[in-house]
C-alpha cells in the first residue's frame, strides 16, 4: 500500500492554514495549485500556489498499549509498542505521544478546514 498524505497546506493570498486529505505523494505538487482556499476563496493561478507547511502520512499505523493513554506514531518511539497494542490507520481523536510528536512532527490534525482530495 503506498502512502496516504494530508497535505497542511498555508493560503498564497491570505496565509492562512488548511488541509488536503487523501492525496498520494505524486499529487502533492498539483494540490498546491489546484484548491480553492476555505478562508478567503482565492483560486491559485498564474504563478501563485499555496505553500506546503507539512505533510503527514495519514495511513501509517498508529498504536496504543492496552493500559497507555497515549498514541504513538513513530516505531523510534521509546514508548512504540510492539505487543499487547491497538492499532489504527487513520489519525485518532485522542492524545498522541510527545516525544513522537518530536520525533516525527507536530501533529495537529483537525486544528485546520480540510478538503478532501479529488484529482
Ligand atoms: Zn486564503
Ligand atoms: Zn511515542
Amino acid at each position: 500500500m503506498s502512502a496516504v498524505w494530508t497535505c497542511h497546506l498555508s493560503c498564497f493570498n491570505c496565509d492562512k492554514p488548511f488541509l488536503v486529505n487523501g492525496v498520494s505523494a505524486e499529487e502533492i505538487r498539483e494540490a498546491q495549485g489546484v484548491f480553492r482556499c476555505p478562508h478567503c476563496d482565492a483560486m491559485p493561478a498564474g504563478g501563485s500556489r499555496h505553500s506546503l507547511v507539512y505533510l503527514h502520512a495519514v495511513n501509517l499505523p498508529f498504536r496504543k498499549p492496552w493500559r497507555g493513554d497515549l498514541w504513538h506514531y513513530s516505531e523510534y518511539c521509546s514508548g512504540w509498542p510492539v505487543d499487547n497494542y491497538l492499532e489504527i490507520e487513520f489519525p485518532p481523536a485522542d492524545e498522541v505521544c510527545p516525544e513522537c510528536c518530536a520525533l516525527v512532527g507536530v501533529f495537529k490534525f483537525g486544528s485546520a478546514p480540510a478538503v478532501t482530495a479529488k484529482l
